[in-house]
């Protein structure tokens, strides 16, 4: 089967591998009936993920239908179309039982899939802890409306859960790329009074605009002053930072009330000053880190009773066979691209 490859830094390929088959008793092999390009998978081809292992095959955002399976694996079987978590987890160390899945302890615990074990940017992708890793589409779901849940979705759900959004709260979510879109849809579910969602890109403002009549869209020079005109409370009550800019952090917390909540999800290329001495007083709750994305589940059952629908994200679709032109096309955020579909053929 023909797999994108990560060769070195700056530099994937297709090459040639052999169908993937079950090792341990609790995996199981999936065929991947639709897959997804992630920002990710392009930190990786930019050599910023020094854990990638060159070899692997990329991509660990996809749906597929079970193969086979270990024999210890009990919730999927073979012919079930499933969505595939990028985070691999065993379920059983104390992170885990915890729901803090992003820090399982196992050695192949932690974003694996497309990264230190080959992924899905192929025909078939070999899922470690099948019972975990896997999560079952219901009927009504298609590949497109699941295709983001393992991954981004995932993120977004994550964030507004751990945000504590209550129904009188204002809401500045700061970025409104793939992840932010995401964010922005979960943020929804909790019917807050207000959501102000802060974005640069004029193509991004305008994808927010023309799906979320109700959202008011923000340019960052004018966010800050806006969001404490439009909150009661002299700032955001929760805001949440997805952008990961150069003065985004600076922005997610000057822009929160007092005692607001503000969750950090954005993956940032430096360190980021905390200034004590100036939010002395301000009482804030910072959250920050990587997805628990043990949900998908719950997600996929809000998606299959409509209550969220993130297939207006999906802009493009190619075939495997021009996946090169795809990631060009991503990379370069050409022709209003928001995320792209990758199918077979
Ligand atoms: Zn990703
Ligand atoms: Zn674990």
């Amino acid at each position: 089967m023909k797999a994108l490859t990560y060769i070195r830094k700056g530099r994937f390929e297709i090459i040639e591998k052999d169908k993937p088959k079950v090792v341990e008793a609790t995996d199981a092999v999936v065929r991947v009936t639709l897959s997804s390009i992630c920002t990710s998978d392009l930190h990786i081809k930019h050599g910023s993920v020094p854990r990638a292992v060159p070899g692997i095959t990329v991509g660990h955002e996809m749906v597929g239908v079970v193969e086979s399976v270990g024999e210890a694996v009990s919730k999927a079987k073979p012919g079930d179309r499933v969505v595939v978590n990028v985070e691999t987890f065993c379920g059983e160390c104390f992170f885990c039982q915890h729901g803090w899945v992003n820090n399982c302890t196992d050695p192949n615990g932690g974003w694996a899939l497309g990264c230190r074990i080959d992924g899905g940017q192929t025909e078939f992708v070999r899922v470690p802890f099948a019972d975990n890793g896997l999560t079952k589409i219901p009927d009504n779901v298609s590949d497109e409306q699941a295709l983001f849940v393992g991954d981004i979705l995932a993120t977004g759900y994550w964030a507004a859960k751990i945000s504590e959004i209550g129904e009188d709260d204002t809401v500045l979510i700061i970025g409104a790329g793939p992840t932010g879109l995401c964010t922005l849809q979960c943020v929804r579910l909790y019917d807050p009074k207000r959501i102000i969602v802060c974005e640069k890109d004029a193509v991004r403002q305008e994808f927010v605009k023309s799906h979320y009549s109700d959202v008011v869209v923000v340019s960052p020079e004018v966010c800050l002053e806006k969001t404490l005109r439009l909150s009661e409370h002299g700032g955001a009550d929760r805001v949440i930072e997805v952008a990961g800019a150069e003065d985004t952090f600076q922005l997610a917390w000057q822009a929160a009330r007092s005692n607001a909540i503000v969750t950090v999800v954005a993956l940032y290329d430096k360190p980021q000053v905390l200034p004590l001495p100036n939010m002395y007083g301000k009482n804030l709750t910072f959250k920050t880190g990587g997805v628990d994305g043990c949900d998908c589940e719950e997600i996929l059952k809000l998606i299959s009773e409509g209550k969220i629908d993130t297939t207006p994200l999906i802009t493009h679709t190619f075939p495997f066979s021009q996946i090169e032109e795809a990631y060009d096309l991503f990379e370069n955020r050409r022709d209003n691209v928001i995320k792209v579909a990758i199918t077979p053929h």
